[in-house]
């Protein structure tokens, strides 16, 4: 693992934006640099948007090749909360933290010392388990903060399994916009935490399944429960199904993958599926219907909204929207000419628009989350 010194070394050879140009490119609110010499805490919390909401987002934990690197990444992660969050219509915003592991980190305290800036935002920011991130993490920040969630809460249930709710709603709507009927065959990229939930559902529903994963064995015993046809990792991007599903990693919809997929329908739960915006016109060129990864995959974040903002039990009503909400977005697209990626982003910023002109970057909080966590 890098030190501290390693990670300094490499920054003085970043080239790259400014500090400030980068947060105005997608005009970010805020970001606070993380940083505490006892514990060797680094990081950065992003907070992108606040309009409509209390930023929700993870907190991840990498070793990162340097400052600029773990930067981006909050930046581009916080950003893609808010428009999940306001596509799927949530009072929330986007937020992300991440922090960098290395070999001089005492993790313990570091958690406990980022959960008291948190605390110190006062519900401005509500944060959760992501990459990374283990149990006595997540121990440690609730010592020091309310506005963490832990799973598993009493009554919160399992949110892989509402992402995957989430995925086959979308799912079920890209089927009918594009005409798909009778036996379906979907291809399952991962069948981890959402991929395996994925597969039990379409096998409920009587689809052929084809899947993959990286880890030996993780496929096989998937494909013994949901009846699937196990396919080599390398293969199963390009294999001839009616649907592909990317349930594992990010940039996997790029100009080199796109002109040998096999499918007519993308639809899955991984976030950043495309390499770059101009990835989604290529999928339209190619006649391939797109569900929007932050559309598609927003069921997680859908069941913690309802859970710790508005206080619902079931979330079953709220993740049902998602089919609706993608028949919304692909006639979008056909009317204005776009890819589906490009009409999810116009909808999502329609929403915030109006009222991010007047917004308060001091948040006062109109629907602050709930204290979880008592402070000790
Ligand atoms: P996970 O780690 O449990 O599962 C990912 C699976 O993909 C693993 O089994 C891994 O072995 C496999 N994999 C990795 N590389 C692969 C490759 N090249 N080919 C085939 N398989 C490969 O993660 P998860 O929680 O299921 O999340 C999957 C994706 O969905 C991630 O991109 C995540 O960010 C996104 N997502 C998850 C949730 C959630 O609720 N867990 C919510 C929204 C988005």
């Amino acid at each position: 693992m890098k030190t501290l010194e390693d990670v300094a070394a490499t920054n003085r050879g970043a080239n790259g934006a400014g500090l400030f140009e980068r947060l105005a490119e997608h005009d970010h609110e805020e970001v606070i640099v993380l940083q505490n010499r006892e514990t060797g805490l680094r990081g950065f919390l992003a907070i992108h948007d606040t309009t409509i909401g209390p930023a929700f987002g993870g907190v991840r934990i990498r070793a990162y090749g340097n400052d600029s690197e773990a930067l981006g990444d909050a930046l581009r992660l916080s950003r893609a909360m808010t428009y999940k969050a306001s596509l799927a219509g949530l009072p929330c915003g986007g937020g992300k933290t991440v922090l960098m592991e290395h070999s001089g980190l005492r993790r313990e305290g570091a958690f406990e010392s980022f959960g008291a800036l948190v605390e110190s935002l006062a519900g401005r920011y509500f944060c959760a388990r992501d990459v990374g991130i283990r149990d006595e993490d997540l121990a440690a920040m609730a010592r020091t903060t309310r506005f963490v969630g832990r799973d598993p809460a009493p009554g919160l249930g399992d949110v892989s399994e509402h992402t995957a709710i989430g995925v086959w709603h979308s799912l079920r709507a890209c089927l009918e916009a594009a005409g798909i009927r009778g036996q379906v065959r979907v291809a399952i990229q991962g069948v981890g935490s959402v991929g395996a939930r994925l597969a039990r559902i379409l096998s409920r529903e009587g689809m052929d399944l084809l899947v993959a994963d990286a880890v030996e064995g993780r496929a096989a015993e998937v494909a013994r429960e949901t009846r699937a046809r196990v396919v080599a990792p390398e293969e199963i991007t390009f294999a001839e199904a009616d649907v592909f599903a990317p349930c594992a990693l990010g940039g996997v919809l790029n100009a080199e993958t796109i002109p040998r997929l096999g499918c007519r329908v993308v639809c899955g739960c991984a976030n950043n599926m495309l390499a770059s915006p101009e990835d989604g016109d290529l999928l339209s060129a190619c006649g391939i219907l797109y569900a929007p990864d932050y559309l598609a995959n927003a069921g997680g974040l859908i069941r913690g909204a309802d859970y710790f903002v508005l206080g619902r039990m079931d979330s079953g009503p709220s993740l049902a929207r998602i089919y609706g909400r993608t028949l919304e977005v692909i006639a979008a697209a056909r009317e204005q000419g776009v890819s589906t990626a490009r009409a999810a982003d116009r909808l999502a910023e329609a929403r915030l628009k109006p009222r991010k002109t007047f917004r308060d970057l001091t948040w006062r909080g109109e629907l602050r989350p709930p204290a979880l966590t008592p402070a000790k």
